[in-house]
């Protein structure tokens, strides 16, 4: 599609903010009328219009529109979704926004892999202020990572959170990273980098699967690593001092309150069917 065809035409209506206006959309020579009046957002940094999730425009048209407005640039495009999604919030639901403004009191820690495709509060259908949330390569909880016992730390001794989910999911990039990687150093080849030096844990725990299970390979050794790294950062999070004082009663430094004991999960998420199973639960002892 020719860029300049891929424009909404909104007419002289527009101007910066939002506002609804009745528009008339050119696309491949054909001219669509749009009778009812349409939601749209202007950008204010590149006065460029995008309408999205329009509830005045359902059907062909909708899809149309959408289509053509996947070739405008589309950090401005979240930026216009997300000025829809706040004032639907803000008319629908205004004690969200309010409550937010408050505070936060998350139940659950999300401990998920950095996936596009795995966004925790959309896959559990999740409000702001429900899941208190830490996402890398391949789910890793290392003891040695500042950025992630952090997270837990706070989460557990500051924000009460009654759960931590570590959450794996099928097709990960990091997974078959590290089953290469294993397959790799089997044959004498190493690599250096940053995220290979992240990926130590993940490798060698693929070597011992490979080991194990050398009659599996593909997907197959894939999900057998997954669900193996999975239980195994849900130890790690188990054996941390954070955990283990929660788990003893002891007052939280940073509440100075003994908390809820906390629960430790262990679940994977099928990219394909969007659904999320458990693997295995640690409970307080
Ligand atoms: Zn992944």
């Amino acid at each position: 599609m020719h860029p300049a065809a891929a424009r909404p035409c909104i007419g002289k209506h527009a101007a910066l903010g939002s506002q609804s206006v009745s528009l008339v959309i050119r696309a491949h020579g054909t001219r669509h009328h749009l009778h009812r009046q349409a939601h749209i957002q202007v950008c204010r940094a590149s006065g460029q219009a995008y309408l999205f999730s329009s509830r005045a425009i359902q059907g062909p048209i909708a899809t149309k529109i959408r289509s053509m407005s996947s070739t405008t640039n589309f950090p401005d495009q979240l930026l216009a979704r997300n000025a829809d999604w706040a004032s639907a919030v803000a008319t629908k639901e205004p004690e969200l926004l309010k409550s937010s403004a408050a505070g936060q009191a998350p139940k659950v820690l999300w401990i998920g892999c950095a996936d596009s495709r795995v966004p925790e509060s959309v896959v559990c259908d999740a409000k702001p202020g429900e899941v208190f949330v830490t996402r890398n390569i391949a789910n890793q909880f290392n003891p040695q990572d500042d950025n992630a016992v952090s997270v837990l730390t706070y989460g557990v001794q500051a924000l009460g959170v009654e759960h931590v989910v570590v959450v794996g999911h099928t097709s990960c990039g990091g997974v078959n990273a590290a089953i290469a990687a294993a397959s790799s150093a089997a044959d004498g080849k190493k690599t250096e980098s940053p995220l290979s030096r992240y990926l130590t844990p993940l490798v060698q725990l693929a070597g011992r699967v490979q080991t194990e299970c050398s009659s599996l390979s593909g997907p197959e050794l894939a999900n057998q690593v997954l669900e193996a790294s999975v239980k195994q950062q849900v130890e790690n999070v188990v054996q941390t001092d954070v955990i283990q004082s929660n788990w003893k009663g002891e007052v939280s430094p940073l509440s100075n309150k003994v908390m809820s004991k906390v629960a430790v999960h262990g679940w994977i998420y099928d990219v394909a069917s969007g659904k999320l199973k458990h693997v295995i639960t640690k409970n307080p002892v």
